[in-house]
């Protein structure tokens, strides 16, 4: 498949099927911006659940935290993003297009028109808006470029009622905003974003170690949702390149269809926020080690993982088309913990009550197993198949006649078919189950 063809498609099917829309549709969209449709949402709440339990929940160690988006701008005067969260922009002097002067081949020729790239100018990514009646700068506030900040402004909060001992650390999900200046590659680069991150405390000394162990859980959750190992790639981010927090930086890149792209981000932040926090505030944020009764400022391990870069990876993952009974067809070979529906269940035909009411006992059956099992009795069989394939459902069940006992030794048996390979099978109700709960555990 040419690659500009995959994400064209990939598009396509994301709106088809109810994953992703492009915002504000109806009056051409703004820029940077998508919605989840009902297909997306389930996939980003398995995807955002998952990260939950492997980073935070499934660890003593880990505290959850949901912080407001607008925050006191001094927070983003001493965090350095106000001075320096920035992009190289330049314009074109007949065009008026504006471009990121470091995504450009020619930082002198527009990509455009081939006129003449303006001067160079640092362009501040945040989003500035005031909060109150007023609207001069006394009442600016920005949204939050990234939702570290709000972690950041938390920690003392956690330590003060939580009372952990360190290391540990703190968890959120949440939405970060970039006026970013050429938001492209659908849900690659938006100017709203998701990102789910964690913020790890540790005494300096320790630093090495928890960055390595940050490191490898980034891997597993790779594989978790399905990302080939192949196509995740770890780059070492050079002295003039990282962000001004950071003292090392890995970028966790993936062979998008448009390239090797920046999927997730750990950074070594160092004590630089909490540290410029204290300055900034007054107030002290070192914490007292009971048993040494050493007082120091923690270091900080951060992984940083985009929940829509993450979405993308994965819906460009699973992309397979294949021939099935002689017909081209779409499928999502999304792995069945994070696929939005886990079966379908459906009656041979709709118009004969007493399939219908088997086939939706059968489905309370398996809701038992997992809630996302949908019902469809539209159009024939092979078009309900088809369409289970195209948003990545494991397995499509159906009940006939045989089912209701019309051959006495298939009576309370299903046709179960598999997405991926489409080979059916003939296996009783509490197999299914067994079948579904394995394949989501
Ligand atoms: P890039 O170099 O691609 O602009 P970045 O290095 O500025 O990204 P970070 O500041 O490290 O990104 O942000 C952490 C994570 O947030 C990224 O790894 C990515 O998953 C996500 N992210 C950052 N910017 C965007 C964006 N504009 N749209 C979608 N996701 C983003």
């Amino acid at each position: 498949m040419q690659e500009e063809k995959v994400m064209e498609k990939i598009v396509s099917l994301a709106k088809r099927r109810g994953f992703v829309f492009p915002g504000s549709e109806i009056y051409g969209g703004l820029a940077g911006t998508f919605d989840y449709g009902p297909m997306g949402v389930l996939l980003k709440e398995n995807v955002e659940r998952l990260w939950f339990s492997m980073f935070r929940d499934s660890r003593d160690d880990m505290y959850g935290v949901d912080a407001a988006i607008l925050m006191n701008p001094k927070v983003w005067e001493a965090s350095g993003h106000v001075a320096g969260f920035s992009d190289p922009l330049v314009e074109c002097e007949k065009c008026k297009k504006r471009f990121r002067a470091d995504q450009l081949d020619d930082p002198k020729k527009c990509p455009e028109c081939a006129g003449v790239l303006g001067g160079m100018r640092q362009f501040n990514m945040m989003f500035k808006t005031h909060a109150g009646a007023a609207e001069d700068d006394s009442a600016a506030v920005y949204l939050r470029p990234e939702t570290a900040g709000g972690i950041f402004m938390n920690y003392k909060n956690v330590v003060d009622s939580i009372h952990p001992k360190l290391p540990f650390g703190i968890a959120q999900i949440g939405k970060a905003f970039r006026n970013e200046i050429a938001p492209r590659d659908f849900i690659f680069r938006l100017r709203e974003l998701s990102q789910m991150e964690v913020e790890y405390f540790v005494p300096p000394s320790e630093w090495e170690r928890a960055f390595e162990e940050w490191r490898s859980l980034m891997h597993l959750f790779a594989t978790a949702i399905g990302l080939p190992e192949a196509s995740v790639h770890e780059l070492e981010v050079g002295d003039g390149d990282r962000a001004h927090y950071s003292k090392r930086t890995i970028d966790f890149e993936f062979d998008y269809p448009f390239g090797r792209k920046e999927l997730w981000g750990l950074a070594y932040r160092t004590d630089f926020d909490l540290s410029a926090h204290e300055k900034g505030s007054g107030v002290s944020l070192a914490y007292l080690d009971e048993e040494t009764k050493e007082k120091f400022i923690p270091h900080v391990i951060e992984p940083s993982l985009g929940v829509d870069r993450t979405i993308l990876a994965i819906l460009a993952s699973a992309y397979r088309e294949d021939e099935l009974g002689g017909e081209v067809r779409t499928y999502l070979a999304l792995a069945p913990k994070i696929a939005p529906v886990k079966a379908m269940v459906s009656p041979l035909l709709k118009n004969k009550p007493e399939l219908v009411a088997k086939a939706r006992e059968v489905r309370e059956e398996l809701k038992k197993v997992h809630p996302a099992i949908a019902w469809d009795d539209n159009g024939n069989i092979g078009k309900r198949y088809r369409r289970q394939d195209e948003i990545g459902t494991p397995f499509c069940i159906t009940i006939d006649f045989d089912t209701l006992g019309e051959n006495p030794d298939l009576k309370d048996t299903v046709t179960l078919r598999h997405r991926d390979s489409g080979e059916q099978e003939r296996l009783s109700i509490s197999e299914v189950a067994s079948r579904i709960r394995e394949a989501i555990s």
